[in-house]
């Protein structure tokens, strides 16, 4: 049976990471990446890329918990190589800060992140305005750099990549025998799926270098996010607005608020503002499909819809898409053993 092709469409977080580890897994495959856009222009190059995941309601914890575990221990393997630097993935430690108690006592995560433990009175001294707080150490991804890292290692196992927007997935079907869907938002226009929503993210992108430990509001709307090049400062959740514009008075209250976390902040230099939409659903869209024309059929994996925690669930994610992708393949060559015989 001649090599199966396998095209996967995305390039941010989740397509090239899905896209690696099925090149790890089905190394005889002939695998190719498609995307209308690569870095640093997806949304994936405008996360913070902190490994701190928001509880998605429709997928039980115990998932989550899995995906959150796979993703820390990859990339905390890569933390503790070689690799880091080019891969831009480091440890980073800090503070998520509370006004009121929380409704959890303990995140689902807590064990899993390391040093998890509650804030001591000294350090809530710097944080007059909140009540309590966790501190713990994470890691954290230069976005950009590491999406360069998951590309160079896809293109020296052989994987294509071309710059290509797709219409509709039943046009690959004459090329391609399996099809990956990772188009995160895009999938509400490319699929259709009405359960899929934007919530819009602005971030500023500063250079404060003396800045090293990370703050996090519990109500997740204000942060502080010290990374490799600069440090990210957010933020803002829009529900359903579409708007990659950045708008200027939300840039000064995003400012305001970090600085009055983090005062040194005021003198920060070289602001860049950001504006990414997360590709949010109920649940994460992580399953097979068919799609059939005229007796043709094409097979399809979706891997899509990661909210606010692409990165903090990517490599999870991408496991679990590949072992469906190998559930296609077994479909495939079983199909065409029966054809033989
Ligand atoms: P994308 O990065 O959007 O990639 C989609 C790919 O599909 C792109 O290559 C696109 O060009 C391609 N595509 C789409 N449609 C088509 C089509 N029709 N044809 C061809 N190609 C197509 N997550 C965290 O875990 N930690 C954080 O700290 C964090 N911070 C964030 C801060 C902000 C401001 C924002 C906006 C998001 C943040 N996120 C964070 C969430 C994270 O960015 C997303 O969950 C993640 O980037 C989704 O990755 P993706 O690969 O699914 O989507």
């Amino acid at each position: 049976m001649a090599a199966l092709k396998v095209a996967v469409v995305g390039a941010g977080v989740v397509g090239l990471s899905t896209a690696l580890c099925i090149a790890e897994a089905f190394p005889a495959c002939s695998l190719t990446v498609i995307a209308d856009r690569f870095t640093p222009n997806t949304t994936s190059d405008v996360a913070a890329g902190m490994l701190i995941p928001h509880t998605i309601p429709g997928t039980s914890l115990h998932v989550q918990k899995q995906w959150f575990k796979e993703t820390f221990t990859y990339l905390f393997a890569i933390s503790n190589s070689a690799e880091a630097s080019e891969a831009g993935i480091h440890l980073v430690s800090g503070w998520q800060v509370f006004k009121s108690s929380p409704t959890e006592e303990l995140p689902f995560w807590s064990d899993i992140v390391l040093g998890f433990r509650p804030m001591s009175e000294a350090e809530l001294q710097k944080f007059p305005q909140h009540r309590c707080g966790q501190a713990f150490t994470t890691l954290k991804c230069d976005c950009p750099s590491y999406l360069l890292w998951l590309e160079k290692r896809l293109k020296a196992k052989g994987v294509q990549m071309y710059t290509r927007k797709v219409a509709n997935l039943w046009e690959l079907h004459s090329e391609y025998n399996i099809v990956v869907n990772c188009t995160g938002i895009g999938a509400h226009q490319l699929v259709g799926d009405q359960k899929l929503f934007p919530v819009r993210g602005q971030v500023l992108k500063v250079r404060a270098p003396w800045v090293k430990h990370f703050v996090r509001d519990g109500d997740g709307l204000t942060y502080i996010y010290p990374g490799i090049h600069n440090v990210t400062l957010g933020g803002t959740r829009e529900k359903e607005s579409w708007n990659l514009s950045p708008d200027p008075s939300t840039t000064k209250a995003i400012f305001d608020r970090c600085c009055s976390l983090e005062p040194s902040l005021q003198r920060a230099q070289d602001i860049k503002v950001k504006v990414g939409l997360r590709p949010s659903r109920v649940c994460v869209a992580l399953h097979r499909e068919v799609l059939s024309q005229g007796g043709a059929k094409l097979l399809v994996v979706h891997n899509y819809g990661h909210g606010s925690g692409g990165f903090s669930m990517h490599r999870g994610t991408a496991k679990e898409a590949a072992h469906l992708v190998g559930e296609c393949i077994a479909a495939l060559q079983g199909s065409s053993l029966r054809a033989k015989f």
